[in-house]
């Protein structure tokens, strides 16, 4: 049998830091990261055979839990009709159909593309050529992908290595992206009242999530629609991961105290369940400035894949209501037990909440903004990710990532980790 440190090796030799996505090389928490070879339901399975109850959930797209049998039968017969045309199929429609009638009026043109980066950076593009304005305005600790204008105080991987942003992005490019802290509606004012006829969009995580988990306060986003609006820019609201996850209609739909409507909305993850898609939508006037009807342009030779596209069908529709009051109830009693497991061992901490997303933060007070969330005691997280490894629990192997329930964890898969916590937390206590 092979094992995790012979495959890490084994992949070093041939690919860059063994990893083809920054964060699995286990850089913040040390050690050897396991390398996977198969999942189902709530469980992970590594290259030694060890099974672990997994709370990354792929970073977010396995909603319905891993290797679903609906999605895994949609994407079969899918695939036994032909694996990629480079043609429109009735699928695509079918899939626009569904999200549409899930953010109802917002959405009434979807346009699919293969990853969350593609989406946010056509987003952008449709927003500078519909605006004729060049200049972005982002939030500190917001990840959007890893496109050239995004990287600037991003979150996830850029967080989690400590990264101002990216080598090899231009002066110019980096210049047209205006970084602001999170939740500081004066910020945004002064923003605009500083850039305001030159700024054609303000792109925000519709609850941030990539800094750990960070909710905006109450009426933040709808204000920043407001103010945008007032300036005549756009706001690009990115659901890659909170769609279809927090709730039927992502935070967006669970976040209408006070009405708002953003002009783009982008999704990824849950929206291909665990197949790579993506999308970008917003009302015809916004979307019908994309090619081939506009002159934004934008394409892909695998965008609307069929396999992906029966991927997403199959998700959204096993994922009803029940599914997401399971995720609730699953995140409520993780999230209790961790924070009784922490404060019985004496370790300061808060849970940070958005829907059925959560995470920990070493402090005293909820961090509000990426500032507030770099201050903690995050040196506290190794130890704990560590102590659930070995305990059999996958956490997200960073203190600046959401922790990913899904439909599939049933009271056995909670049960293992609630009795790996009271370890963890002592280990966290003696960090
Ligand atoms: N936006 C958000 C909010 C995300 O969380 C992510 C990925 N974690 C992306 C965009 C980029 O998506 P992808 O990794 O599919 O390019």
């Amino acid at each position: 049998m092979t094992s995790n440190s012979e495959s890490f090796d084994a992949a070093r030799a041939l690919i860059p830091g063994g990893v083809n996505s920054p964060v699995r090389a286990f850089g913040s928490v040390g050690g050897t990261p396991r390398f996977i070879t198969s999942a189902r339901g709530a469980y992970v399975t590594d290259v030694e055979g060890r099974e672990y109850v997994d709370l990354v959930a792929s970073w977010g797209p396995a909603l319905l839990g891993h290797a679903h049998p609906a999605t895994v039968e949609a994407v079969q017969r899918a695939a036994e009709k032909g694996l990629s045309f480079g043609a429109s199929t009735p699928g695509e429609t079918r899939l626009a159909e569904l999200v549409a009638a899930r953010l109802a009026p917002a959405v009434e043109r979807l346009r699919l593309v293969s990853t969350g980066t593609e989406a946010t950076m056509t987003a952008i593009r449709l927003a500078r050529g519909a605006t004729g304005r060049d200049l972005l305005v982002k939030f500190a600790g917001h990840y959007h992908g890893h496109s050239d204008g995004l990287l600037a105080e991003g979150g996830s991987g850029i967080a989690t290595l400590a990264l101002p942003g990216s080598a090899g992005v231009p002066e110019a490019v980096a210049a047209h992206t205006l970084v602001i802290p999170y939740n500081d509606l004066d910020a945004v004012r002064t923003v605009f009242a500083e850039h305001g006829p030159r700024i054609a969009a303000v792109i925000a995580e519709a609850a941030a999530a990539n800094m750990g988990v960070v909710p905006p306060d109450p009426g933040f986003n709808a204000a920043l629609v407001r103010i945008a609006h007032d300036h005549g820019a756009l706001v690009i609201l990115d659901e890659v991961l909170t769609g279809f996850r927090v709730g039927p209609a992502g935070w967006w739909g669970i976040d209408q105290e006070e009405p708002y409507t953003p002009d783009i909305f982008t999704f990824g993850k849950v929206i291909g369940g665990g197949m790579p898609l993506a999308a970008l939508g917003g009302s015809a006037a916004i979307m019908d400035h994309l090619a081939p009807l506009g002159p934004v342009y934008q394409a892909g030779t695998l965008s609307g894949n069929p396999l992906a596209v029966a991927a997403g069908i199959a998700t959204l529709e096993a994922a009803d209501a029940g599914v997401y009051e399971h995720l609730d109830r699953t995140a409520d009693t993780i999230a209790a037990a961790t924070s009784d497991a922490l404060s019985a061992a004496g370790v300061a901490h808060v849970v940070q909440r958005a829907g059925s997303l959560f995470s920990f933060a070493f402090a005293e007070s909820a961090p509000r903004d990426y500032a507030q969330v770099k201050a903690q005691e995050a040196f506290r997280y190794p130890p704990f990710f560590h102590a659930m490894l070995d305990a059999g629990v996958s956490l997200p192997p960073s203190v600046f990532e959401a922790w990913f329930v899904t439909a599939a964890h049933d009271d056995a898969a909670v049960s293992r980790i609630v009795e790996a916590l009271p370890a963890a937390a002592r280990a966290a206590a003696s960090a």
